[in-house]
């Protein structure tokens, strides 16, 4: 089973997209090679307040005599921080298509090597050809793992590598019109010395989009596309909350196959359907035919995750299935109608007794425990430590609990939590037991039809759909 909440940590991993950004590779044989991007700002959907920031970067490079007049020094280095897939790569080479750059696009795991001076002699030959072909714009991906914080017992090779970063940034002259930028998801990891104004002058957040800039995501990447009026992006954008432009744009490509495969000529809506759960779920596993005894344990769990999930009505129910899905043998495909970012004790309680129901479902009608609830149980144990721990909801008190703390109190930890999990699994017993019929219908549909839309949920509860 996988809800709301898995999907969106699975689609966390990084998610295959087709490149959008127009580059033209002149020597990829080349250790260190540059391409001349033809990206611009128009194709970073969003973002208008980092665009404006990387301007005035790209008004230096394009006019540096205007700054230099009034003593501004062109800022060294640009940081760009937070979660992957969200834009920092493209607006990197945008930077570098507005200004007619070299774009050197490196990781920083290609400096990390094991013998003490590769890794420095390559960041050496690296700035030297950035100088030769300035401007130019060197974007160092995944820069934590050449830039993380030195301790004493530090590894030489790579402290070798991080000096060297450090001395060819110090060593840019005022003129030499070469910017790097570096990307990384974790900022805190990164060691002070190259974070300290006169390096990464810069540090940018870029977070998950939120419905505007999804929306605006959506429309850059269906502009080239032969879409249907059935398609409505601001429905779709809606929908995606949690996604990032990654699986956005992967979206629109995966839907483009779709109306490929069906041989129709534009993208109707009934194709971006197919695309999102194709994301959210996984590829549907034609080959894995659930024997009859499981198809029906995997009914009743779905079913009752769908019964509950539509009594407590915090996310509209999209589809409900037993079809198996990537490592899902069944899922409920809820999508959100608005971001949401805040969430009340109630609303956690109500998130924890839907991933239950699947679990109580199963108790209800076979009598037993199986092993079909353990991604749930996973999400609802980290649900109440966090109660506890962090959101100040148990009766430990408001506060958080962490670090040495949390290892001295780990045995009420653990209690509290266990008694907020057990409570909602007894209220959520009771749900299924005062709605055992609508159980019963619901899961027989699944058995024969195998999907199930909200419509059709709709009609055959006598509760009616909260949603
Ligand atoms: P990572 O941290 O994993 O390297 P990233 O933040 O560098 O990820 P990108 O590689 O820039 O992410 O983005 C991946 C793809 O997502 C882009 O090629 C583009 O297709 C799409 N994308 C992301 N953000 C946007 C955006 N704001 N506008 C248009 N497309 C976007």
């Amino acid at each position: 089973m996988k809800m709301l909440d898995n999907f969106l940590k699975k689609l966390n991993k990084p998610v295959p997209v087709f490149a959008q950004t127009k580059m033209e590779k002149e020597n990829p044989t080349d250790d260190a090679a540059s391409t001349k991007p033809k990206t611009t700002f128009e194709d970073v959907a969003g973002l208008e307040e980092i665009k404006e920031e990387l301007f005035e970067i790209v008004d230096f490079m394009k006019s540096p005599d205007k700054y230099k007049k009034m003593g501004a020094k062109i800022p060294k280095g640009v940081l760009f921080y937070g979660p992957p897939g969200t834009g920092k790569t493209l607006l990197a080479s945008a930077v570098a298509g507005e200004t007619n750059s070299s774009f050197f696009n490196v990781t920083g795991s290609e400096f990390v090597e094991k013998y003490v001076g590769v890794g420095a002699k390559r960041v050496r030959t690296l700035f030297e050809k950035a100088r030769k072909e300035a401007p130019s714009i060197i974007f160092i991906d995944e820069i934590d793992a050449i830039g993380a914080k030195r301790h004493l017992e530090s590894n030489n090779e790579k402290d070798q590598t991080l000096n060297q970063l450090l001395v060819e940034m110090d060593g840019f002259t005022k003129d030499s019109n070469v910017i790097i930028v570096g990307a990384t998801n974790r900022l805190d990891l990164l060691d002070e010395a190259l974070l300290r104004p006169g390096r990464f002058d810069r540090h940018i957040h870029i977070g998950s989009p939120n419905y505007h800039t999804r929306y605006e995501i959506l429309k850059v990447h269906t502009n080239n596309k032969p879409i249907d009026s059935s398609v409505d992006l601001e429905v779709l954008a809606k929908k995606t909350h949690g996604f990032n432009g990654a699986h956005l744009s992967n979206i629109a490509n995966e839907a483009a196959i779709f109306a490929v495969r069906d041989k129709s000529d534009v993208i109707t809506s009934v194709h971006f359907d197919k695309a999102l759960e194709r994301v959210i779920a996984g590829l549907e596993s034609k080959s894995s035919v659930l024997i009859e005894k499981e198809k029906k344990i995997v009914s009743y769990h779905e079913a009752g995750h769908a019964l509950v999930s539509n009594l407590v009505g915090l996310c509209p129910i999209q589809k409900i299935s037993i079809v198996p899905r990537g490592q899902a043998l069944g899922y409920v495909l809820q999508l959100p109608d608005e971001d949401r970012y805040i969430y009340t004790k109630d609303e956690l309680i109500g998130k924890m007794k839907i991933l239950l129901a699947g679990k109580a479902s199963e108790e209800i009608i076979f009598n037993h425990k199986s092993t079909g609830a353990k991604d749930d149980l996973k999400k609802v144990t980290d649900i109440a430590n966090q109660m506890v721990c962090e959101y100040g909801m148990s009766n430990l008190g408001f506060m958080t609990i962490d670090g040495n703390v949390k290892s001295f109190m780990s045995e009420k930890i653990q209690k509290e939590a266990n008694d907020i999990v057990q409570t909602c699994y007894k209220e959520t017993l009771e749900l299924l037991k005062n709605n055992i019929n609508d159980l019963h219908v619901v899961s027989k549909h699944l058995f024969d039809k195998e999907t199930m839309t909200h419509e059709e949920l709709k009609s055959l509860i006598t509760k009616e759909c909260v949603n």
